[in-house]
């Protein structure tokens, strides 16, 4: 007779390879307040709605590295969304947090360490008695909250031993201060290349950027997509959208870093059988809706008609997906000759 749990694990798979599989859904926040910047801020009502929404369309809402680690491997049952928090910043602490615990819903706060008690900014007091409720999560945003993408004329050495400062510094505070050591980082200002990004593979962990889409089984660890949330792009009309899309069928590890090789940079991609050039619609930052060429081997594409003349732009690709949902690609393009912000 065959063991119980053999049983079991084949009962698994088969029924995993027959369902759709769907994916998660991540949202990046800063500020939750009226009184901040709003580039980086989403006001209260506006995130009270955005939680509504949620529950209106009866998603569940997941710690982030279960979440993440799912989705990356077998997929969901169906799409779940995970909540994070950029930069520790007090309104999380004094409104967003009263209002999650409220519907009791988990999320993560990425923590630049260095800022931690100035003015705007989480105490560690804070961030202790935060991370010891249920379902809240610290993770790692840096010690300084540099650029860490090497830059053009830093020598290697330098650039290894500030991204060490930069990574490590931040995870052994927090493991010293709090007792924490989660394996997740979310790059500051969304910036990144191949060599960080195998910096961060060196040390298994999970990578959070701020280029939008879901996470699912095409996705790559080390340049996971997350749907900014502040005002200019959290509104309710685009919202539902984001929360049902599905990760585009593509190996994202396969996509360009990000670092551009050109201006306007090329993005090239396979387009699977199932998908048609005609239904596919890109769009790059600030310049709309921009043409797509198929060029043979199933091959398709893109690039902007101007050059972009600001550090961080995207290319993001849309193709429907059935019962009104879409699959969602986004490239991040990174100009390290622009100036740092
Ligand atoms: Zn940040």
């Amino acid at each position: 007779m065959m063991p119980r749990n053999i049983v079991f694990a084949f009962l698994t798979l088969a029924t995993l390879s027959t369902a759709v599989r769907a994916d998660l859904v991540v949202l990046q926040y800063h500020h939750v307040s009226d009184a901040t910047p709003p580039s980086t801020s989403t006001s209260e009502s506006l995130f009270e709605a955005q939680l509504n929404m949620l529950g209106d369309l009866e998603l569940e809402v997941v710690p982030l590295l279960e979440g993440t680690r799912q989705a990356l491997e077998q997929g969901t049952a169906r799409n779940s969304v995970a909540l994070t928090f950029d930069d520790a910043y007090e309104s999380v602490y004094t409104t967003a947090a009263p209002m999650l615990a409220d519907r009791g819903y988990p999320y993560t706060v990425f923590v630049n360490t260095d800022a931690v008690g100035r003015t705007g900014y989480m105490t560690w007091d804070q961030l202790e008695e935060l991370a010891s409720r249920e379902g809240v999560t610290l993770a790692n945003h840096s010690t300084d909250h540099g650029h860490l993408a090497r830059k053009p004329d830093e020598p290697e050495d330098q650039w290894q031993q500030r991204i060490e400062h930069s990574l490590d510094g931040a995870q052994k505070e927090l493991q010293q201060r709090l007792g924490i050591d989660t394996p997740m980082f979310a790059y500051p200002y969304g910036e990144f290349d191949s060599p960080l990004e195998d910096r961060l593979s060196d040390r298994g962990w999970l990578g959070y950027s701020q280029h939008s889409g879901p996470i699912g089984v095409y996705s790559s660890p080390t340049r996971l997509p997350r749907f900014p949330m502040a005002n200019a792009y959290g509104q309710l009309g685009s919202l539902e959208n984001k929360l049902l899309s599905r990760a585009f069928p593509v190996d994202a590890g396969n996509l360009p870093d990000g670092v551009i090789p050109g201006n306007p940079p090329i993005l090239e991609f396979p387009l699977p059988e199932k998908l048609s050039s005609g239904r596919l619609t890109c769009f790059a930052s600030g310049m709309g809706r921009i043409d797509i060429e198929t060029v043979g081997d199933g091959m398709v594409r893109v690039q902007a008609p101007e050059t972009f003349n600001s550090r961080r732009f995207r290319y993001n690709c849309t193709h429907p997906a059935g019962d009104g949902r879409f699959y969602w690609l986004s490239q991040p393009w990174l100009d390290l000759s622009q100036p740092e912000d």
